[in-house]
């Protein structure tokens, strides 16, 4: 059988319905599905997938150096402003070469956990002392070959980051965030190349990183259809100091400007006025919660069932690599809003997943990812369920109990574009672990 054209049996498959589907043949040719067969025996030299095949996980929200942070930030006090700090750390210590390194185990962690595509939200683009590289994509580069050997999709997020908060200069940690103009910007971002599986966006820091006049300057100048993504209202003094300097939150701002629309996600918007909620849902924003990352730093619990309501499509994303497992962030959206609420089933098991998976595909720019399903992309992720954590699941509920007890430990199995890229429980080309050991060890300095 070549790599071409293959055929895929799953025990059970999740076709984007309210529940899972038994014995579905999927065929795929040149990294697309070409039929999807339900109630089918397997035929002869297709693939067994046991347990419940999922198409691919799209993380719409990451930084791939924050994985360095793991277990560094987490325990006692602190706030958002001294992981900043701690993060700042890690940030300086990065060069092309390192960053490289941490970037394909972590992205190798991702494709462990089932994530197809990452969105990369990428603002260590300069040099340590704030010049350009030679080559002025060096830090970008190291990011999509660092997809490319963890056999990930990206979308590079290249992020216009200019000022160290309103009215207050950059710092000696942020200097290599900023490009001094969105100009500068633009001709750096503008300058990088594409490649088969990377797809260009750009984002705007936040309110804090960029001014109202420098964000109506992004929006003027990037492709409208790009993927435009923004950090908005993670902390109540983000939404305090941007009202007292422009008199309007940080989604007004947004709007007025001209960034909200179906090209543009809101990341995190957790704390939003019902004003805010309305301009997103009405412009048919896409909004990015980060489950996991806001629960550590204490950000709070966004309104997803109220965006839901408004018309925003909901997306996930790992941030700061906190976890870095899908099904977490998806159950977490839902969960969240129990606590918050105390009411139960804002988001069924389908809405979830399909913030998992289609959605957040169509967030960075994939339109054909995130289903199986005729002309999509190849990505098929197979999810244990004779695990300890999922053993005597009923096929009738497999779809619930990955959405609500399942882990990235219980994914077998990842494709990705037609490519068998985890087999097993294990990444066919990457020690994954290994890898993260050594590559946190070099920029830490710890030594074991
Ligand atoms: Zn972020």
């Amino acid at each position: 059988v070549s790599e071409a054209a293959r055929t895929y049996w799953c025990e059970l498959a999740w076709l984007g319905v309210a529940a899972a589907v038994a014995d579905v043949q999927v065929d795929v040719r040149d990294g697309r599905i070409v039929e999807v067969r339900p109630g089918v025996a397997p035929a002869p030299g297709a693939q067994r997938r046991r347990g419940l095949t999922l198409p691919g996980f799209a993380n719409a929200h990451s930084h791939a150096f924050h994985r360095a942070l793991r277990g560094r930030t987490h325990g006692g006090a602190g706030t958002f402003w001294t992981w900043r700090d701690a993060m700042y750390e890690v940030a300086e210590q990065l060069n092309p070469d390192s960053y490289y390194a941490l970037a394909r185990a972590t992205y190798g962690e991702m494709v462990l956990a089932g994530y197809t595509t990452v969105g990369e939200f990428h603002y260590v683009h300069h040099s340590g002392d704030g010049t350009l590289y030679e080559e002025p994509n060096a830090m970008g580069d190291a990011l999509v070959s660092a997809a490319a050997d963890a056999g990930l999709r990206l979308t590079l997020l290249d992020v216009c980051y200019l000022h160290g908060g309103i009215g207050a200069e950059l710092g000696p940690a942020s200097r290599r965030f900023s490009d001094g103009t969105v100009a500068a910007w633009a001709a750096r971002a503008g300058a990088r190349r594409a490649a088969p599986h990377v797809r260009l966006g750009a984002a705007i820091h936040s309110v804090r990183a960029c001014t109202p006049d420098e964000i109506s300057e992004v929006v003027r100048v990037v492709d409208p259809a790009a993927p435009l993504h923004a950090h908005v209202s993670e902390q109540p003094a983000e939404n305090d100091d941007c009202l007292a300097a422009y008199g309007r939150t940080p989604t007004a701002v947004l709007r007025d400007a001209g960034a909200l629309g179906e090209a543009f996600t809101a990341v995190h918007a957790t704390h939003l006025s019902d004003e805010d909620v309305h301009h997103l849902g009405n412009s048919r924003s896409t909004v990015c919660l980060c489950p996991t990352t806001e629960r550590d730093l204490a950000d709070g619990i966004g309104p997803a069932g109220r965006l839901a309501t408004a018309g925003v499509s909901l997306v996930v994303g790992s941030d700061s690599q906190a976890m870095v497992d899908g099904l977490e962030e998806a159950r977490a959206v839902e969960l969240d809003q129990r606590l918050a609420t105390g009411r139960r089933g804002t988001f069924s098991s389908a809405d979830l997943m399909t913030a998992l998976v289609g959605a957040g595909h169509r967030s960075l720019g994939w339109e054909d990812a995130g289903g199986i399903a005729v002309g999509q992309r190849a990505d098929l992720v197979t999810v244990a369920l004779d695990s300890v954590r999922l053993a005597g699941t009923e096929p009738a509920a497999a779809l619930d109990a990955v959405v609500f007890a399942g882990t990235a430990a219980d994914v077998t199995d990842v494709t990705i574009d037609g490519v068998d890229v985890v087999v097993d429980g294990r990444h066919r080309s990457i020690d994954v672990a290994a890898d993260l050991t050594s590559a946190i060890d070099a920029l830490t300095g710890a030594r074991r």
